[in-house]
């Protein structure tokens, strides 16, 4: 049997407990698919701090050089110590580190609410209650933050700073494209996000977008503006599907659209290069003020394996079970503490995890 090799990166604070979670259910998924998964497991973060005095030390990049996909956990310490020096640039180092290491340009942030789950999302409860299902592609190397030149001049009143916002067309055809394809595999519906009303880089993102549009006549495309998408998530949510945006727009928009599905510990992510090679991981960060407790919500780290299955290995089947698997057991009425709520019963990471295994069923 082909062995699918996966570098598992579980860093600091909850990082392990929800990793360990993630594991049992990949351990189902071999069992009923007939797949193997090798884990090669190496330190990041704070944890590989105390060893190598480094955040991302070069034995952990040629581990994850030899795998198929990584496995991320969390990185960071407690936000009063972040500047010492075992957490300083901690998140920086660790994954812009891998992305720029593995050339992860395009990254991946579905935001679902589930209906049952509507009352911890921030919108209004009517809105909450018709629930969403949305996908933000979000360019990850190219546009305003890191274009150049940028920097600070004069002095006094004379003094001024300014930033250079271009896009090649290589960079948007490529995002795009994955956009398209994750369309393709949901409800066929992309929007591009983009200011092409002032800004000249987003007339040219508007313009190619258009003419890869025009290569999935299968999906239906809509370009919006940012100001009207941003409020639009918070109108409607559930008129999107694939949200397709540059660096900035997609880091305000992906984090609008976490905080309206509620809870951190539901949110997966996946971060992609050209080839099959991901980098998966929960949207939230270490959460130190829990850690160690044995009551983290595991489920973005297990959604973030699903990911995992369905970009990198192509198992989508898998995925989706898992993905059923989570929702069932919502349905149940199990939760964490952190989306429980009167009336449902609560259980820990150890529990949750075990309860989804258990409702895998294909
Ligand atoms: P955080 O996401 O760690 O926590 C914010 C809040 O959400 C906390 O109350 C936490 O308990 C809760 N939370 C997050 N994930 C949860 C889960 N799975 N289950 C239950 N509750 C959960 O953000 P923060 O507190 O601002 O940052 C803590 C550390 O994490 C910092 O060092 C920060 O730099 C780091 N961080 C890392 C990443 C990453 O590794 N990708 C992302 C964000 C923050």
């Amino acid at each position: 049997m082909e062995k699918k090799k996966i570098a598992i990166l579980a860093g600091d604070g909850i990082g392990p407990e929800i990793m360990n979670e993630a594991l049992k259910i990949l351990a189902v998924i071999q069992r009923k698919y007939k797949v193997e998964f090798e884990y090669k497991h190496a330190l990041v973060g704070g944890a590989a701090w105390g060893k190598y005095k480094n955040h991302l030390p070069e034995v952990t990049l040629e581990v994850c050089r030899n795998c198929e996909a990584i496995l991320f956990g969390s990185v960071g310490g407690p936000v009063q110590e972040q500047n010492t020096e075992k957490w300083r640039g901690v998140e920086v180092n660790s994954l812009l580190g891998l992305r720029k290491a593995f050339g992860l340009y395009a990254n991946l942030r579905p935001a679902k609410l589930y209906p049952s789950l509507s009352f911890a999302s921030s919108l209004r409860k009517d809105i909450a209650e018709k629930g969403f299902d949305l996908l933000v592609v979000r360019e990850l190397t190219g546009g305003i933050y890191f274009g150049q030149p940028k920097g600070r001049k004069g002095q006094g009143d004379e003094e001024y700073a300014f930033d250079t916002m271009n896009y090649s067309r290589k960079e948007i055809e490529r995002i795009a494209h994955v956009a398209f394809r994750a369309a393709q595999k949901r409800r066929k519906k992309v929007t591009s996000i983009d200011k092409a009303n002032v800004l000249t880089t987003m007339v040219f993102w508007r313009e190619v977008v258009d003419n890869i549009a025009k290569k999935y006549p299968d999906v239906e495309y809509e370009p919006m503006y940012v100001d009207n998408a941003a409020m639009q998530l918070t109108r409607e949510p559930s008129q999107f599907d694939v949200m397709l945006c540059g660096n900035m727009f997609g880091d305000i928009l992906s984090d609008e659209s976490a905080a309206i599905a509620g809870s951190l510990g539901m949110l997966p992510s996946a971060s992609l290069a050209e080839s099959t090679f991901g980098m998966y991981e929960p949207s939230g960060g270490s959460a130190p003020d829990i850690a160690g407790q044995g009551i983290a919500n595991p489920i973005a780290q297990i959604l973030s394996a699903a990911m995992m299955l369905k970009y990198s290995f192509d198992m989508p089947e898998a995925a989706e079970k898992i993905e059923e698997a989570v929702e069932k057991v919502l349905n149940n009425g199990y939760r964490t503490a952190d989306i429980w709520q009167e009336g449902k019963k609560k259980v820990g990471t150890l529990d949750i995890g075990q309860l989804i295994a258990e409702n895998i069923v294909t």
